[in-house]
């Protein structure tokens, strides 16, 4: 089915449809019904004045409707389906699995497309799509922009002037947003890329099919750069990656680890320009349009064609709304181990919340799906009451490349060893003050997956000269069981 079908208006979808008594929202009709393409499904608002604003009272309300949005819809429904819950979200799309958007929604044939990847089919469970938010009666107002909070309150205030109110609990779910080059010259050109929302997904996907054959920068080698620049390649464009760093991933990767991916882009055609080089300025041509940028490195300046640049050079949490409300930390909205903030009764998830890792006590925060989803639940039972005890995060990042794919459990700290490669397997791990603390695996199978948790949780007392006696990437794991 067509995306289209599901785009939801600003009014939203599913209290006024779902004939719940118990779990429908206290409306009180004082504003417009929001422009939108579902009037007929919002007798009540529609009839009200043009000129009015709206004040809906939900037991629940998550502000953004991203991935751990999706996975508190599905954690308080399963758990307590009476409980009215409303998600505000700026995007056009219900809650999606993100990170499609790098792989199979910019290269496959044909593409990844909504609904195919609502949450929570990336969790393990059912396909959240415009039916199910109905069924469970869960309130989602889509292309709905927050422009005002009062944590006091736990009010939430849109760009149309509505306001949503959560009687027990306001979740912030607002993620992060790729850091611009705002200061770099030509950043606002036609054909200058970031990557986040679905929607910016789409652009990009229809520039790469029109770049087929042509250079492609990507500014930047983490996560966003090593994704986009594998699918641009896999397109078909002359892909360059521009990045200062002198390996790829240098937040996780070890150089020995990097290396083995930075030959596998270079057997793929893709150009690296590393090592102290920078992207300066973007240059344009007559029309507004990319058609390169100006690298530099130690002052020497070189031009590199691009039809189109794609920029991903790290996020920022979106805590704007919050500024002076509630505590921060490490560019975050600190949250204790239930997951709640500074102001009582307001929890924050996913990449915005800085929290306590249970593993070493220290306050963190991880821009990682797999976060999203579990700090989702853990707030729904916090809010609940049927937690066990604090959030307690394993730390787990994965990602996909080509016909590659890797994960790394616990944490990357101390020394390393590495075993194998590409082909037939390539583990590491890193041991701290004698214990196997993290685990890296490209490829791996489900033994190998459960391995690298126990591992992780555990932490095993290893012989770091055992380790490196290892000749495979199997051996590697079993020296740590
Ligand atoms: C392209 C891409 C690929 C990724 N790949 C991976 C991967 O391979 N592995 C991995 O572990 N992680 C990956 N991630 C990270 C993962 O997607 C995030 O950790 C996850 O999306 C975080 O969920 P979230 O709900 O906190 O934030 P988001 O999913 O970003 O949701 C936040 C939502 O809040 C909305 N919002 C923000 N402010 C407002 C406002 N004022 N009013 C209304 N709405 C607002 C936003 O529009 C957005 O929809 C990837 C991320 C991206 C962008």
């Amino acid at each position: 089915m067509a995306a289209a079908a599901f785009l939801l208006p600003a009014g939203g979808l599913g209290a006024a449809s779902r004939g719940l008594a118990a779990a429908r929202p206290q409306t009180a009709i004082r504003s417009a019904f929001t422009p939108g393409l579902f009037a007929a499904a919002r007798p009540m608002r529609a009839a009200s004045s043009a000129l009015m604003m709206a004040t809906s009272t939900y037991k629940v309300v998550v502000l953004g409707g991203g991935n751990a949005a999706g996975y508190v819809a599905k954690s308080l429904v399963e758990a307590s389906p009476d409980t009215s819950l409303c998600i505000v979200g700026r995007e056009e799309v219900l809650p999606y699995e993100r990170p499609a958007l790098s792989k199979a929604f910019l290269f496959a044939d044909p593409p990844a497309r909504l609904p195919g990847f609502h949450t929570s089919v990336g969790g393990g469970g059912v396909r959240q799509d415009a039916a199910w938010y109905a069924d469970a009666g869960v309130d989602v107002k889509l292309s709905t922009e927050v422009t005002g909070v009062d944590v006091t309150t736990k009010t939430l205030t849109t760009a149309a002037g509505d306001t949503v109110v959560a009687e027990d609990a306001l979740i912030i779910a607002t993620g992060a947003a790729p850091i611009a080059l705002t200061k770099t010259p030509g950043w606002g050109l036609d054909g200058v890329y970031t990557l986040r929302e679905n929607a910016e997904g789409l652009r990009l996907y229809d520039a790469l099919q029109a770049a087929k054959g042509e250079p492609v920068v990507v500014v930047g080698g983490g996560y966003i750069g090593m994704e986009v620049a594998a699918a641009a390649a896999t397109v078909g464009c002359q892909v360059k990656m521009i990045y200062p760093d002198k390996h790829m991933m240098p937040r996780l990767f070890t150089p020995e680890i990097a290396s083995h991916y930075e030959k596998y882009y270079t057997d793929k055609g893709i150009e690296l320009l590393y090592d102290g080089r920078l992207c300066e300025e973007i240059l344009g041509d007559d029309e507004g349009k990319v058609r390169g940028v100006v690298m530099c490195k130690d002052g020497e300046k070189t031009e590199v064609a691009a039809k189109v640049v794609v920029v991903g050079v790290g996020a920022r949490a979106n805590t704007q709304l919050f500024d002076g409300a509630v505590e921060m930390e490490a560019g975050g909205i600190k949250v204790n181990g239930s997951l709640e903030s500074s102001a009582a009764g307001v929890y924050a998830i996913g990449d915005v919340a800085t929290f306590p890792l249970a593993m070493t006590g220290g306050m963190t925060r991880m821009e990682h799906v797999q976060n999203a989803r579990e700090t989702a639940a853990h707030a729904v039972a916090s809010i609940l009451g049927k937690s066990s005890g604090d959030y307690d995060y394993l730390p787990y990042f994965y990602s996909r490349v080509f016909d590659l794919g890797w994960k790394f459990y616990g944490r990357n700290e101390g020394t390393s060893v590495t075993v194998g490669n590409l082909k037939d397997g390539l583990a590491s791990v890193w041991v701290d003050d004698g214990k196997a603390v993290g685990v890296f695996m490209e490829g791996g199978s489900d033994a190998d997956t459960a391995a690298m948790v126990a591992l992780a949780r555990n932490c095993p007392a290893v012989d770091v000269g055992a380790l490196k006696a290892a000749t495979s990437a199997a051996e590697l794991l079993a020296a740590c069981a």
